[in-house]
């Protein structure tokens, strides 16, 4: 079938703390740009959106540099606990999995779960279901993340989250950050989806729930898509992706509804970042945090958010 709109597509890896260095910077968005082609070059052969949104999770969920799937933040005991979840816009269906471990990438879960009867599953039920599915164990613990786990240990888990990305300098330093992976697709067919997946912030108690599998951190319909990043807690309690899509719905602009809830957001001192398309094309962000590891292809160009400074709250194109 042909394409009826020109395809749209923005990716995050995670919102927080300054990168340490330049060196980190070019390695993420050399990292960010390679899944944005690999991604819209899938849009332009016709894939549909959730297709489209799955595939940027898995890359992203297998860069080692981001806090999803490989490369994991660890929890408080040690281990990891990962969550994702997909909305299909355009049939307004959320599916999920929380806390699950040993798998290589927790989004093929929730793609699963879009078809069936029960579709958010944790820990315990999102391990049998992997079990049924014959989903090979697999452990997505890096070195990096295992010496950071071992350095916040020392310190008695001072951090409020774990680094943004794996840098080595991180570790010695130990900064507080954060880096869950998003990707929101406007396919060729004018449908939106949205993806969103995540270790968790990092030395979390055991059970902690991520915003990445609610629809406060991941959520679509068929006007608009967004997947949040940043504090978990501070995306509920600002509601953040459900709330910007809603306004959008309504009939906001998507530049409006993003300068409205990142307004709030920062009034009530959140700690996030966001990155959303709607069903005209239209593509922002916005963040509250210092940094917010963002790419997007615009149809013409790619951009990227990582040195975006310039003292707003959001962005657009
Ligand atoms: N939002 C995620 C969480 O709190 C962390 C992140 O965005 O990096 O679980």
């Amino acid at each position: 079938m042909a394409l009826q709109v020109q395809p749209k597509l923005i990716i995050h890896g995670g919102a927080g703390s300054s990168l340490h260095s330049k060196g980190g910077i070019q390695a993420v968005r050399q990292s960010l740009y390679t899944v944005v082609e690999e991604v819209y070059s899938l849009l332009l052969t016709g894939a549909n959106a959730s297709t489209a949104v799955v595939k940027g999770c898995q890359m992203l969920e297998d860069d080692p540099r981001f806090n999803a799937g490989t490369g994991s933040v660890l929890q408080s005991d040690g281990q990891i606990r990962m969550s994702a979840s997909l909305m299909d816009g355009n049939i307004g269906r959320f599916s999920g999995v929380i806390n699950v471990s040993r798998v290589k990438n927790p989004i093929e879960l929730a793609q699963f779960l879009q078809a069936s009867p029960d579709r958010v599953l944790s820990d315990y039920g999102a391990a049998e279901l992997a079990r049924e599915l014959q989903v090979p164990s697999y452990n997505a613990l890096t070195e990096l993340r295992l010496q950071e786990w071992i350095q916040e240990r020392q310190d008695n888990f001072k951090s409020t989250m774990a680094g943004v990305v794996a840098e080595p300098e991180l570790v010695e330093t130990s900064n507080a950050g954060r880096g869950t992976i998003g990707v929101v697709a406007l396919d060729g067919y004018g449908k939106l989806a949205v993806a969103t997946s995540t270790g968790g912030k990092g030395f979390e108690r055991i059970g902690r729930v991520s915003d990445s599998a609610t629809p406060a951190g991941n959520y679509a319909t068929k006007q608009a898509g967004v997947s949040c990043t940043g504090i978990g807690e501070d995306i509920l309690d600002e509601c953040l992706a459900a709330k910007i899509v809603v306004r959008v719905t309504d009939g906001m602009s998507l530049a409006e509804a993003m300068q409205r809830s990142f307004a709030e957001a920062n009034q009530n001192q959140r700690d996030l970042g966001a990155i959303a398309l709607d069903a005209t094309g239209a593509i922002s962000w916005g963040k509250t945090s210092q940094v917010l590891l963002a790419a997007y292809h615009n149809g013409t160009t790619m951009g990227d958010t990582l040195e975006w400074n310039d003292g707003e709250l959001i962005g657009y194109c």
